[in-house]
Formats: C-alpha cells, sequence, structure tokens
C-alpha cells in the first residue's frame, strides 16, 4: 500500500500505536508499519501474558488457602492447559482492541517490515511509503549471551508456550522478567532456584523490599543464589544441570527440568535500515536527543529502541513526546517519576528516588514506613505482607519517593506518581482523605509516620537519615536513575549540568583524587557557559538572536559557585545575566539557545527571548528587563515560602548597577522586617552598565549597603569557584536555619562588554590585562593541573568537546521551528504557572 503521509511509525508496540494514535488526534495523516501482530511485545509476549499467567497462579494460590476464609474445596488443581487458552485469549482481545482503535483513529495501518530507504522514505514488501515524519519504534528482543549449553534454555518468548508446568524450574538471571516467572512457577509447584550474578536480585529496588519478597519466595521453597555466576548449562540424562561458580573456588550445580535464560533485552533494528537511512546507532540502539530525535532529519525514536527505561508505559509516553515535538509543541520527557512494577507475589512498586540513593546524593531525608499487616483492608484480604515506603526531602517534606511491597503494590503506586510527578509533600499526603478500608490508606499512614505522627502505630522519634549541609541539585533528567526491565540494558546518558555531587562541604571541594570527578564537573560547566556566551555573540552578528543578547563572560565561577549548592526546591529570581544562570541550574543549553533564537522550543516557547527565561520544575524565575526589578520578585517569592512555612531558600542575583536604585534597598529593608529566607547575592563585575562601581556608587563595597538593613553579609572572590561555592554553601544553610536574609557580593570582572552591541570602551587594556590573569577558568585549571588532577591535554578536549557541544546545540536551536502565529499568547508566566500545582500552593 504505497501513499504519501505526515508521520509514519515504524513499529506497533505501545510506544507506536500510542504514537500513531495522538498523531492523528493532532491532525497528521498517519500510518503505521507493523511486521507481525499489533501491540508488540507488551501484549502479544510481555506485560499482558504474563500477567494474565500470574493471575491464574494467583488464584490457584488463594484458593488453596481458601478453608480460613470459608472457601473449602477438595482436590484443586491446576490445569496450566486452561490458563494457557485464557492468555491467549485475553491477549487476541487486546490486539483486536488496538486494531479497532487505529481503524477509528483513521490511522492507515500497513502490514509487512518496513525498512528505512532516506529523504523520508520507507520500503514495505517493495510498496513505498513516503513520510514528512517517520517514528521509530521497533522495539526490542531477547539478549543472547555466549554461554555454554545457551541452545538447551527457553527465554522469555519460549516460557510462555511451555505445555506443561516444569517440576523444576532454574532462572538464569534475577532481573523482573526473571523473578515474574519464578513467582508464578514457584506458585504452581515448581521447585525454582534463581541464579543471580550480582549480591542482589533486583538490583534496582530498595534492599528491605527485595528481603521481604525474597523471605516469601523462599517460604515457597525457592532457592536464591546471589553472587553466583553461571558457567554452563550441560544435559544430565533427560534432565538439564546449571553449573554456577561463586568466586574462588566456590559454586555448585543445580538441575533443572527447564532453565529459563533471562538476561535482559537488546534495542532491535534488523533489516530496519537504520544507518544507512543517517540514523545513529550505538551498540545497537537508536541514539536520540532530550527531544526524542535521531541524527537523520525527520526521524524520531521512542521505546525499547532507543535504551533506557524498557517499559512499555514509557515507550508510550515517548511515543506521546515524540508526535508532540513533530507537531511543534515542544516536549521534553521527563523521566523522574517513571514508576517500575513487579508483578511478583507480593507485588513490588516503586517510583522515584530510593532512600539510599537520596543520601547519597546528599540530600537530608525524612523516612516513613507502614506495615501492611496493620492495615485493615490488608487485614480483611489475608495479604499482610509487606510495607510501605515514603521517603521526603526531610526540610521540604516533599516526597521524592515511594517504594512498595505488598497485596496490588502496582495498583498502590499510581497515587505515589502523582505524588512524585507533582511535587507534592507528605502533608499534602496525609492531609488527602484516604477512604476505608483501602490499602492506598498505607501510604497516607507512611506519610504521617515520617512525620513522626501515624496514628495506627507506634511512632518512632523522626530523625533524618542523613544530615547533609547542601544538596546538589542535580535536576536534569540525564542524572535521574534508569530502571531497565531487566537492568541490562540501560543506555549511558552523558550528564551536560550541573556535575553530578553529593553534598558541598570543603572536604568535598579539596582538590584531592576522591574529589576528582565533582571538580571536572564543575570545570566542565563553567567551560560550557562561556563557550554557550562567546557562541552566542556571534549567532547575534548574524542576527540569528534578535533584540539583546548580554553577555557575561568572566563570571563563570560566581555564576557556577553560587547556584549549584542550591537545592532542587529553592528558587532562583535572576536577571538578564541569565544565560549561565540557566545552564547552572541545569536547564538545557539547548532550550536556553533556542529561547535566544525565539524558537518553540526554548525555555519560554521563543516568547521571552534574552529578557524571559523561566522553567517552573527548576523553579527558576528568570529575566525582568527593568535593572533590580526582580529584587521586590524575589522577597515576595520568599514571603510566599515563609507563609507556607516552608525551608526553601530564595536566591537573587543581580548586578552592581541594581544596588543604586530604590526597589534594591526597599527589597532588603522589607527581607529584614519580616525575616525571609533570601540570599541577596550581588554579582559585581566592576562595570555596572559601562560605569565603574567606584564611580557609581556612593559606597564602592557593595556589600556594606547590607549593613544598613542589620544583615550579615560578606564578600567573595568571584573570580574563585571553590571560594564561591563554600560560602555560599555556608550561607544558604543559614538562611535555612534561622529565616534570615543574608548577602553575598562576588566581586568577578566581565572580559567583555554589557551585550553584544556594547563596544566596550571604558575599560583600559592594561586593566583588562590585570584581570585577564584572574580569569576564573585558567585559575581553576591551574588550580586542578597544580595538584595533579588533570593536565593541559585534558583541559584541550574539553575545550574541543565543549565547541562541539555548542555547535549542536546551535544547530538544534536554529532548525526549532518558530511559535505559530496563533499560539503566541499561550506560555505567558502565569499559564504555566497554573499548570504546576506543587508551585501554586494553598489559596490565601
Ligand atoms: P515493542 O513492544 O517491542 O514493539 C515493537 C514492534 O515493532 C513489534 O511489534 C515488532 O514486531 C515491530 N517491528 C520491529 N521491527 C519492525 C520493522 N522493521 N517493521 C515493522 N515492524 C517492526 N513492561 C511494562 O511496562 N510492564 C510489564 O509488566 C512488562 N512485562 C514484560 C514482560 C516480559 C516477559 C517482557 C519481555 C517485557 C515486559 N515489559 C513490561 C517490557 C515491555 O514489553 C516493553 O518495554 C514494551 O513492549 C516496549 O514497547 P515498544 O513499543 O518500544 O516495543
Amino acid at each position: 500500500m504505497a501513499g504519501s503521509f505526515d508521520v509514519v511509525v515504524v513499529g506497533g508496540g505501545p510506544g507506536g500505536y500510542v504514537a500513531a494514535l495522538r498523531a492523528a488526534q493532532l491532525g497528521a495523516n498517519t500510518a503505521i508499519v507493523e511486521k507481525d501482530r499489533l501491540g508488540g511485545t507488551c501484549l502479544v509476549r510481555g506485560c499482558i501474558p504474563t500477567k494474565a499467567l500470574l493471575q491464574s497462579s494467583e488464584l490457584y494460590t488463594l484458593a488453596k488457602g481458601g478453608a480460613p476464609f470459608g472457601v473449602v474445596a477438595d482436590n484443586i488443581a491446576f490445569d496450566w492447559a486452561a490458563a494457557q487458552k485464557r492468555k491467549g485469549a485475553v491477549v487476541d482481545q487486546l490486539v483486536k482492541g488496538v486494531e479497532g482503535l487505529l481503524k477509528a483513529g483513521g490511522v492507515t495501518v500497513v502490514r509487512g517490515a518496513g525498512k528505512l530507504v532516506g529523504d523520508g522514505a520507507i520500503d514495505v514488501a517493495g510498496e513505498r511509503l513516503q513520510a514528512k515524519d517517520i517514528v521509530i519504534a521497533t522495539g526490542s528482543a531477547v539478549s543472547r549471551i555466549p554461554l555454554k549449553g545457551a541452545e538447551l534454555t527457553i527465554d522469555s518468548d519460549a516460557i510462555l508456550e511451555l505445555k506443561e508446568v516444569p517440576p523444576r524450574l532454574a532462572v538464569i538471571g534475577g532481573g523482573v522478567v526473571g523473578m515474574e516467572f519464578a513467582a508464578m512457577f514457584a506458585a504452581l509447584g515448581s521447585k525454582v532456584t534463581v541464579l543471580e550474578m550480582l549480591p542482589q536480585i533486583l538490583p534496582m529496588v530498595e534492599a528491605d523490599v527485595v528481603n521481604a519478597y525474597v523471605k516469601h519466595l523462599t517460604g515457597l521453597g525457592a532457592e536464591v543464589h546471589t553472587s553466583s555466576k553461571v558457567a554452563e548449562v550441560a544435559k544430565a540424562g533427560r534432565a538439564l544441570q546449571v553449573r554456577f561458580s561463586t568466586g574462588g573456588e566456590g559454586g555448585g550445580a543445580v538441575d533443572a527440568d527447564q532453565v529459563l535464560l533471562a538476561v535482559g533485552r537488546s534495542p532491535y533494528t534488523e533489516g530496519l535500515g537504520a544507518e544507512a537511512a543517517g540514523v545513529k546507532l550505538e551498540r545497537g540502539r537508536v541514539v536520540v536527543d532530550d527531544h526524542l530525535r535521531t541524527s537523520a532529519l525527520g526521524v524520531w525514536g521512542i521505546g525499547d529502541v532507543i535504551g533506557g527505561i524498557m517499559l512499555a508505559h514509557v515507550a508510550s509516553y515517548e511515543g506521546i513526546c515524540a508526535v508532540e515535538n513533530i507537531a511543534g509543541h515542544a516536549r521534553i520527557p521527563d523521566y523522574h517519576a517513571a514508576p517500575n512494577c513487579v508483578y511478583t507475589d507480593p507485588e513490588i512498586a516503586h517510583v522515584g528516588l530510593g532512600e539510599k540513593e537520596a543520601t547519597e546524593r546528599g540530600i537530608e531525608v525524612k523516612v516513613g514506613r507502614f506495615p501492611f499487616a496493620a492495615a485493615g483492608r490488608a487485614l480483611t484480604l489475608g495479604q499482610t505482607e509487606g510495607f510501605v515506603k515514603v521517603v521526603a526531602d526531610a526540610p521540604t517534606g516533599r516526597v521524592l519517593g515511594v517504594h512498595i511491597v505488598g497485596p496490588r503494590a502496582t495498583d498502590l503506586i499510581a497515587e505515589a506518581t502523582l505524588a512524585v510527578q507533582n511535587g507534592l509533600t507528605l502533608n499534602q499526603l496525609d492531609l488527602t482523605m484516604h477512604a476505608h478500608p483501602t490499602l492506598p490508606e498505607a501510604i497516607m499512614e507512611a506519610a504521617l509516620a515520617a512525620q513522626g505522627r501515624a496514628i495506627h502505630i507506634a511512632n518512632r522519634r523522626v530523625q533524618p537519615t542523613a544530615t547533609a549541609a547542601v544538596s546538589n541539585p542535580s535536576p536534569t533528567a540525564a542524572t535521574l536513575p534508569l530502571h531497565n526491565r531487566e537492568r541490562q540494558m540501560v543506555a549511558p546518558v552523558k550528564p551536560t549540568a550541573p556535575p553530578a555531587a553529593a553534598a558541598i562541604t570543603a572536604k568535598k571541594l579539596e582538590l584531592k583524587k576522591e574529589n576528582r570527578d565533582f571538580l571536572l564537573g564543575i570545570h566542565r560547566t563553567m567551560q560550557l557557559i562561556r563557550r554557550f556566551e562567546e557562541r552566542a555573540q556571534e549567532q547575534y552578528t548574524k542576527a540569528k538572536i534578535g533584540g539583546y543578547c548580554h553577555l557575561n563572560i568572566g563570571e563563570e565561577a560566581t555564576v557556577v559557585g553560587a547556584i549549584l549548592p542550591l537545592k532542587l526546591t529553592d528558587y532562583i529570581f535572576t536577571s538578564y545575566r541569565e544565560h549561565g544562570h540557566a545552564i547552572a541550574r541545569g536547564i538545557d543549553p539547548k532550550a536556553v539557545m533556542a529561547e535566544l533564537f525565539g524558537k518553540e522550543t526554548g525555555t519560554s516557547h521563543g516568547r521571552g527571548g534574552s529578557m524571559h527565561m523561566f522553567d517552573a520544575k527548576l523553579r527558576f524565575m528568570g529575566g525582568y528587563g527593568i535593572v533590580g526589578g526582580h529584587l521586590p520578585l524575589a522577597a515576595g517569592g520568599a514571603a510566599a515560602i515563609k507563609y507556607r512555612q516552608e525551608k526553601d531558600v530564595v536566591e537573587c542575583l543581580f548586578g552592581d548597577g541594581a544596588t543604586n536604585i530604590g526597589a534594591f534597598h526597599e527589597s532588603l529593608n522589607f527581607s529584614k522586617v519580616f525575616d525571609l529566607p533570601v540570599l541577596w547575592l550581588c554579582v559585581n563585575n566592576r562595570y555596572g552598565m559601562g560605569t565603574p562601581v567606584d564611580k557609581a556608587s556612593a559606597v564602592a563595597d557593595i556589600y556594606k549597603k547590607a549593613c544598613a538593613y542589620d544583615m550579615e553579609s560578606i564578600q567573595v572572590d568571584g573570580m574563585n569557584v571553590r571560594e564561591v561555592l563554600i560560602k555560599t554553601s555556608e550561607i544558604l544553610e543559614k538562611i535555612r536555619a534561622d529565616s534570615q536574609p543574608r548577602f553575598i557580593e562576588a566581586l568577578c570582572y566581565r572580559f567583555r562588554g554589557h551585550s553584544v552591541v556594547d563596544p566596550d570602551k571604558y575599560r583600559s587594556t592594561e586593566d583588562k590585562e590585570k584581570f585577564r590573569k584572574a580569569d576564573p577558568i585558567v585559575f581553576f585549571e591551574h588550580e586542578l593541573e597544580t595538584s595533579g588532577l588533570a593536565d593541559e591535554e585534558y583541559f584541550k578536549n574539553v575545550r574541543a568537546e565543549v565547541e562541539t557541544e555548542v555547535q549542536d546545540i546551535i544547530k538544534f536551536a536554529d532548525e526549532s521551528r518558530d511559535p505559530k502565529v496563533e499560539d503566541l499568547y499561550k506560555y505567558v508566566y502565569a499559564a504555566e504557572w497554573e499548570e504546576s500545582p506543587a508551585l501554586r500552593g494553598d489559596p490565601l
């Protein structure tokens, strides 16, 4: 069936068919190509058939234990063939459902294997489809490993087709797929043995949750061998034998009738012709940028085939993001609240950060646990194993993660996902009425327990599990955890900014080997900001950037040092010195450049330019055209925090020019009178709008101006990133502790003009030369070099890498779409705010 389409999706799994339906909703003439059955791995060989069979095994378990409930039956037996038949019927019904949805949605279904042949063309069995945009959604296939005797094993596809329940089943690989089959067959009476190479099965799950599950599994007679590497599978008479080692001389052998090899899945691109069509692959995975674009123009990638989190709902979500991007609604996928479910018995589900992970990032956490044994509904169900664990940011109470092992954990996780996605607090969870008796009451109780006021269990004294001076914001998607269903498939994602780190303490900033990665990360961010600004200047002169383009070259140490110590929940109010501020905060530099270009993919969808960069999620309130105009806004923001009794801090960055106007003085005064949690941070680059500070201001030491308001204020060397980092960290912690405003003046130097159009004639060559020696990047490189942490060769590579990155950034901005004229009033400040309930808070 030849034809021309706006969008052609290749692959009809949960990524592909959802993308196709959404594209059609958006008005695109859409086709989907599928070589097998619609529904993909999920419907045909994955999520659905496994859960259908697991329902059978669960019913069997319940029936066997029915007597105490008054259900008495003799000779309860399990009919595997009947369970298989039902599984097939469920799959058939859902596949038909997808076919019906595509038909009703006006999507053309093309049967056969699709091959990209370049220039938007796809070949399907000799027929040619032409597309303006192509979405690759070809999913994944079972991975094989070079294991001796692997041909004797079965994989997750084959195990679903077994003709009988194996009396003995060995499972190689303790990931999600392996454990779900282990749970099913152990419940059906198989003698199950699990062999896992790592020290823990389900390595992406919190250890206490895994322990609760393993206790149940071994109670059914199963054996779990961790730190056990399988060496070989061999025939042993009519059965099989799995031989494994446990390091050194240790090891053993397990006899089994069937051996399931569940060691992961690999992206599937066989026969797709991707590389020939210009689509870059990396170890088989389709490489995409943060908008899901591949390296070929007009070709996008979603789902398992791009690696990362290989789950059905993630594939569907990416499908929606990709086609919305195609339609010009900029969508960068946000994975921080991707739920992960394991359908074992008891079930396991989690979302967001774990206790260990959060602590390792330097976040001070509060943890609340509630056991199902104390939940009325769990008791009525007779399923009291397990617990709910809530992890929250201690100062703000914001829910960071929820971890559940117990009945219907996989359904319960929905409430937790909503909380994590929207940044809800413990308070907001526990003040939401929960119907009784229900299992979700356990989430409410765990939220109460985190605050030492659970109702249905005795409370422990609440103590933060870790006390960190300052946490690293690390808010980019790149630094968030990626959970693969079988964990082996995690695709490497290179962090851009800011560098990942735990608490910023003096120890962490020592020029020592153990801090190398952290320090080099800081250095790279500084380089990126500088190169970004230099190239932005060029783009301005090429008329790619309209209006005004400010330059802050030389302020990188101040920018990075002042912003990195903030917590993810703190707010930044900044003026137009903001390209670097935005990048240091973790806003995607591509979105920053696109904003300068006035493109739809920019931080304010191209409506703000250099004057208005805004990111609700990262609490970045950027830009205000009038000098010092944002200081009263920052004071207002801090008043709101105080009113809401939260522990967040506002950091307000401004230049020396702002300190001579009334708004500056009014704001400082207001913040002091009302004890507001705000850090006033003056980036004194010594030349406010071309006038030397000592000529423009009666008080040349700007930090002294804060003394007039009885405010603690300090001056720091703004050319020394380590000094700015540590001093800012210390001051922020003081503000967090006593809600008193404080002031920092960071003394730096602007090496170029105030903006691209500023001829920069007011500074003498000698003046520039004097400061050139104190260039913050050169200074930091010197420190790193003399302490043996890096050498010139390294710096050269970073410069080259950053240059390439910035060229990509410019390319992205250049190729992005302009906002649609009819949408020009969309995405105004208040509207974005409205869409983020966490920021809105309670009505006054
Ligand atoms: P797929 O579902 O793999 O679909 C890709 C489709 O593309 C296939 O239909 C394939 O035939 C087609 N295709 C490939 N190449 C071409 C081509 N050249 N031309 C035309 N068509 C092509 N995830 C969950 O979230 N929850 C679960 O409970 C769960 N359980 C699982 C259990 C098992 C046993 C397995 C194996 C996986 C499970 N998963 C689960 C993972 C889930 O199935 C995948 O993450 C999901 O299916 C990925 O969706 P996708 O659209 O990217 O790819």
